[in-house]
């Protein structure tokens, strides 16, 4: 067996690096069978399809089902409790509390799983800003997460022999939690462990939820440090002019950010500190239901190439060509790939601060008018109604545009009530409005 390439299959414990190796033993790993630690993409799709984890697409996607769960599971997610961190947490419906002592014997009992396997382990960074950089180590039973992570995150071709995180998620995704014995609500678990600086996911194999744990400790950590966490996409235009962009999910983020005017910063989360915007992440985490290639051009042809990741994206069995309209797995069809894929990015993914921002809202009431640059008042309003925490499911869509449209009142009845902005507050509020 050669050593020395990162490629190199390692087999504990005598051919394991002596710093990876102790950190799997404080993480109880000592035992798993293979460990294969930050794989090149070829690597891992030979993994990912060797195991049948998933399929080639036409154009050399990885294409995964991720089976019962196709978006994330907000109510499953828990924060340990604990004197570190319990007084900076906002505790409440979002931010669930469980026991360290609950945390610990599930991680021995998931531990004890994945000893019985081979893990991944992809080392990456979260941060563009090199000040606030934060380097997570991923460890997966499945090798189309550490393929997913490495797409998502920093991750240099070369990462460090002396890497040392400072945040670890786990993923075993098969394995489930019982519920009146580890304290969670269901078999599906997102634990995160601010003391132990651990996330530990099973009982799904949906992979935003890696993606949304390592976000959720930049919002805990940035903060903390004077810069502003924020759930946004964000481009530059020829003048050094930044925009960006809030909204949920669906309502056009990952679509407005890639623009071939205006190079890319990212499209999902970002921090804002005293010099500026910089990405936390290093790929992008599209909706791809109903693309379109006129359209949306740039994220289209990063969906149809080599080293793409499509989650639950139909694929025809006999040409294996994408059907990108179909949602019979599920709406939220999902495209990860490493930002680059986008020829037109701000070099360094970072820039400074915001010229204009601009709150994308699925406007399920018809309240609102298309585009509205917001007055003091109106700004307040929708930021503290529900508008911006909940949404509608995305609309069903038959043509090629993506964005938001007007729904029909059925569906606008079933949304959430913004009781304090009535057509009549927009019509004083707004500024102006088109
Ligand atoms: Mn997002």
């Amino acid at each position: 067996m050669t050593l020395g390439g990162t490629s190199t299959i390692l087999t504990l414990p005598e051919s394991t690096d002596v710093r990876l190796r102790n950190h799997l033993k404080e993480l109880g790993l000592e035992g798993v069978t293979a460990v294969y630690r930050n794989l090149p993409v070829a690597d891992l799709y030979e993994h990912a399809i060797r195991r049948n984890e998933g399929e080639l697409g036409a154009d050399g996607q990885l294409v995964v089902a991720t089976g019962e769960h196709t978006g994330r599971s907000p109510k499953d997610k828990f924060f340990v409790r604990e004197a570190g961190s319990e007084h900076h947490i906002d505790w409440g419906e979002a931010n669930r509390p469980i026991d360290a002592a609950h945390f610990d014997a599930l991680l021995e009992r998931v531990s004890a799983y994945l000893s019985e396997r081979d893990v991944y382990v992809m080392d990456t960074y979260v941060g563009a800003d090199t000040r606030y950089r934060l380097p997570v180590r991923i460890v997966s039973e499945y090798a189309w997460h550490s393929l997913f992570a490495r797409n998502l995150f920093l991750t240099p071709n070369e990462p460090p022999s002396d890497f040392t995180p400072q945040f670890t998620v786990i993923d075993a995704a098969e394995f489930s939690a019982e519920p009146t014995r580890d304290g969670t609500r269901s078999g599906t678990f997102i634990l995160i462990n601010f003391a132990r600086k651990m996330v530990l996911i099973g009982g799904t194999r949906y992979a935003g939820e890696i993606k949304k744990s390592v976000f959720t400790i930049m919002n805990y950590l940035m903060p903390l440090r004077g810069v502003f966490p924020m759930h946004c996409g964000a481009n530059e235009g020829a003048d050094g002019d930044v925009a960006i962009f809030f909204g949920l999910s669906g309502t056009g983020k990952t679509t407005l950010s890639a623009d071939s005017k205006r190079p890319l910063i990212g499209d999902d989360e970002h921090g804002w500190s005293a010099d500026g915007v910089f990405n936390f992440e290093g790929g992008c985490y599209a909706k791809v239901i109903g693309l379109s290639q006129k359209a949306e051009p740039e994220i289209w042809s990063a969906s149809h190439r080599f080293g793409c990741v499509l989650e639950n994206v139909v694929v025809d069995p006999a040409t294996r060509s994408l059907d990108l309209a179909s949602e019979s797995k599920t709406e939220n069809t999902r495209s990860a790939y490493p930002v680059d894929f986008n020829p037109n990015v701000v070099p360094g993914l970072k820039a400074g601060h915001p010229a204009n921002v601009i709150m994308l809202t699925a406007d399920a009431f018809g309240v609102l008018p298309p585009i509205a640059k917001l007055s003091a008042p109106s700004k307040r309003c929708i930021t503290s109604s529900r508008a911006t925490r909940r949404r509608l499911p995305a609309p069903r869509r038959a043509s090629s545009s993506r964005l938001p449209r007007s729904r029909p009142a059925s569906a606008r009845r079933s949304w959430c009530t913004i009781r304090r902005c009535t057509p009549s507050f927009w019509a004083s509020a707004s500024a102006s409005t088109r």
